[in-house]
């Protein structure tokens, strides 16, 4: 799949909206639009790579971005307890071909 034709891109360039979470430098942030958890974000880099093992080889500068921006946002929105996963192939559950992880937890941040 190229840019022109990839959804995230789309998301990033505001061409199609999201709930925006955070961004940084290189990612954005912004939930999935069918939640499987109470917390459900995606962490996404501005660069399109197919997948993690793609953007970790050839772009460590934003691949650690990623892992930060999801670090925050996981102590922004949630008690502690949350999984950051990335799905690489179809065959592992990866839909989008645009890399991102996701933050997942059941115990969103009770507010005080
Ligand atoms: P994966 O299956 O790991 O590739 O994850 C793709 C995720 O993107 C799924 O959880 C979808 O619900 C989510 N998704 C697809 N389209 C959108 C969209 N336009 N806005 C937000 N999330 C989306
Ligand atoms: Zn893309």
């Amino acid at each position: 799949m190229t840019t022109e034709n990839c959804i995230f891109c789309k998301i990033i360039s505001g061409e199609i909206p999201a709930k925006l979470v955070a961004e940084s430098e290189h990612a954005i942030a912004f939930n999935d639009i069918s939640p499987q958890q109470p917390v459900h974000v995606l962490i996404v880099p501005r660069v399109h790579k197919e997948n993690v093992t793609e953007l970790a080889l050839a772009n460590p500068v934003e691949m650690q971005d990623v892992m930060r921006l999801g670090a925050q946002v996981a102590q922004m929105l949630t008690e502690g307890s949350h999984r950051f996963t990335f799905n690489t192939g179809v065959e592992a559950g990866q839909s989008v071909f645009h890399v991102h992880g996701h933050i997942t937890s059941r115990t969103p941040k009770v507010a005080v």
